[in-house]
């Protein structure tokens, strides 16, 4: 093919070429050359445009600092040059471009003009300001919130308190004047009480859960050593048996990591099956997306419709006669593993043991919630 033809062809390739702006300017900044995707972005027949100024592209306040005098003479130091901003159509609505220009040159090394590519991306523009604007939102109402349960449940302590002292003031005072019913009474007001007690402790701990946080090294089997140390009587007295092997050294954060452990071995212990003892299983995969830990147990499993329901705060399976509890355990896991920028789920076939599934990423520090 001769050359002649070989560069036409090349001319209407990039003439057919949408979605691109893809012009030659003259050394100046002026238009040469204007193909079918520059008339589909900018509105501009390649008559109106041909030989004028690449500023008629440019809004006003882009102008006053010269910004495309200033894009050429990048491209011309450099070679190249790329900017991202506003642009102006001909019908002077407004567009995201992303405009990348190059400097041409002869074989002597001479600036003949440039090549000047834009690309319309309001659409990809508008969706990332949005989905960024809906991650800004939703950290200032988890904050909101958190700030709302600390206020509320520390506010709620106060009144209880005057409560249970009350009561226990009534009953040594009084206590002998009442007959058994009453007496009865009075302890299903203590009883409930110190629930409520314990309820507003537990929100507290939510809200103030990864406050104090400090990132370290933390070896977990050595974390796991001190760990089966400290829950010795639970572990005895279940006689469970808790198998953890070579463990990885990660970063993260060592109190909340410790209690993420200590709620995931205690629950394994307690919703033991009553027919054998708790044989429990810890260990921890290297995947492409950080350290997968998995905490397994062979006790009474936990039905599938339930498996997402049980991570939320107050949420059980099982009445407070049957094991004892609150439900707040695996809420504090999730946040604890959010914290890490993690995710928990459990893998459960019922009467079958569960596998509490956690990641913890390779770089925790990058997460600040
Ligand atoms: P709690 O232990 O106080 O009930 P959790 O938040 O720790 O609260 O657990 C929520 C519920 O999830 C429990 O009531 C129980 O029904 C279920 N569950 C948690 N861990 C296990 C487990 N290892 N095996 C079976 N069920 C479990």
């Amino acid at each position: 093919m001769d050359p002649h033809t070989k560069q036409l062809q090349l001319l209407k390739l990039v003439d057919e070429i949408e979605g691109y702006a893809i012009l030659v300017l003259d050394k100046r900044g002026n238009i040469e050359t204007w193909n079918n995707g520059a008339e589909k972005i900018k509105g501009y027949k390649a008559e109106e445009v041909i030989g004028r100024h690449i500023r008629i592209f440019y809004t006003d306040l882009d102008l006053m600092i010269s910004l495309p005098e200033r894009l050429l003479e990048e491209a011309a130091q450099k070679g190249t040059a790329y900017n991202e901003s506003w642009r102006v159509r001909k019908d002077k609505t407004m567009f995201w471009g992303s405009v990348t220009i190059t400097a041409l040159h002869d074989d002597d090394g001479n600036i003949t003009g440039f090549a000047k590519v834009t690309r319309d991306l309001t659409e990809r523009m508008l969706t990332e300001t949005t989905i960024r604007q809906h991650a800004e939102d939703l950290e200032i109402k988890n904050k909101e919130i958190e700030q709302f349960v600390y206020i509320a449940s520390h506010d709620l302590q106060e009144p209880l308190f005057t409560v249970t002292s009350f009561i226990e003031f009534f009953r040594t005072e009084y206590g002998h004047l009442l007959d058994e019913n009453a007496n009865t009474y009075l302890n299903f007001i203590v009883q409930a009480a110190d629930r409520m007690k314990n309820l507003i402790k537990n929100l507290l701990d939510y809200s103030q859960l990864g406050s104090k946080k400090k990132l370290a090294k933390i070896d977990c089997k050595q974390l796991l050593d001190t760990l089966t140390v400290d829950l010795d009587s639970q572990i005895k007295k279940s006689g469970a048996k808790i198998h953890y092997g070579n463990l990885p050294v990660i970063r993260g954060y060592p109190t909340e990591l410790s209690q993420l452990f200590q709620n995931l071995i205690s629950n394994a212990i307690k919703f033991r099956d009553k027919k054998e003892s708790p044989e429990i299983e810890i260990s921890a995969l290297k995947e492409h997306d950080g350290w997968h830990f998995k905490v397994k147990d062979n006790g009474i499993g936990i039905d599938p419709r339930f498996q997402e329901k049980i991570f939320l705060i107050f949420q059980r399976l099982h009445g407070r006669h049957e094991y004892e509890g609150n439900g707040i355990g695996l809420a504090h896991c999730k946040k604890i593993v959010e914290l890490h920028g993690g995710k928990i789920f459990v893998e459960s076939n019922q009467s079958k043991g569960s596998s509490f599934v956690f990641t913890i990423p390779f770089k925790p520090n990058l997460i600040t919630v």
